[in-house]
C-alpha cells in the first residue's frame, strides 16, 4: 500500500516547524537582510507583494514602466473591493458577504474559495490601503 508523505521536518515536536525555517537559507529570518528582491510592478499585487517581503525583512527594489508607481491599474480601480468590515449597526458579516459575492458570481464560483475570501477580506483590504 503506498503510503502519503506529507514531507513533515524531523526533530521533537515543538521545534519542527522553528528548526525547519532556520535551516532553509532563503527564509531564515537571520538572513533576510542580506537578500535584495526585485519586485516589477507597482499595482496591488507589486505593491503588496514588496510590503509583505519589506516587513519580512528582506531588501526591497520596486519597479514601474509608467512614469509614476501610482500610475498603475489598481489606481484606477474606483468601484471599490468588497470587504466584510462590520462598521457597527450596518448588519454587516462575514455570512452577508459571502452570499452576496455567491450571488454575484451567478452562482458558478466555488462555494469554498469564496467564503474564505469573505474570511480574509479585511485583512487583504487593510493590506492594500497600507
Ligand atoms: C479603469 C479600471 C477600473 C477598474 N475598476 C475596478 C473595480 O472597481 N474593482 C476591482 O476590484 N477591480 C477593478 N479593476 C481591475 C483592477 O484594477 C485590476 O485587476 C488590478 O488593479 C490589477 O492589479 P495588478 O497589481 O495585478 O496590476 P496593475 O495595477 O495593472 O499593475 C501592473 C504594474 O506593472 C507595471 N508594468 C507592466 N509592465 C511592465 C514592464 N514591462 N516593466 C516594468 N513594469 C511594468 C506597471 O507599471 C504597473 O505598475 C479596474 C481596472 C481598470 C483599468
Amino acid at each position: 500500500m503506498q503510503q502519503l508523505n506529507g514531507k513533515v521536518p524531523g526533530g521533537p515536536l515543538a521545534e519542527k516547524w522553528d528548526r525547519h525555517q532556520l535551516e532553509m537559507k532563503l527564509i531564515n529570518p537571520a538572513n533576510r537582510r542580506g537578500f535584495n528582491i526585485i519586485v516589477v510592478g507597482t499595482g496591488l499585487a507589486g505593491a503588496s507583494a514588496s510590503a509583505t517581503l519589506a516587513e519580512l525583512g528582506y531588501n526591497v527594489k520596486i519597479f514601474c514602466i509608467q512614469d509614476s508607481p501610482r500610475r498603475a491599474h489598481s489606481i484606477a480601480a474606483q468601484g471599490g473591493i468588497n470587504a466584510a468590515k462590520n462598521y457597527a449597526n450596518d448588519g454587516d458579516s462575514i455570512w452577508r458577504l459571502f452570499v452576496d459575492t455567491i450571488k454575484g458570481g451567478d452562482f458558478r464560483a466555488r462555494e469554498a474559495n469564496v467564503y474564505r475570501l469573505a474570511q480574509v477580506s479585511n485583512n487583504i483590504i487593510d493590506q492594500c490601503v497600507a
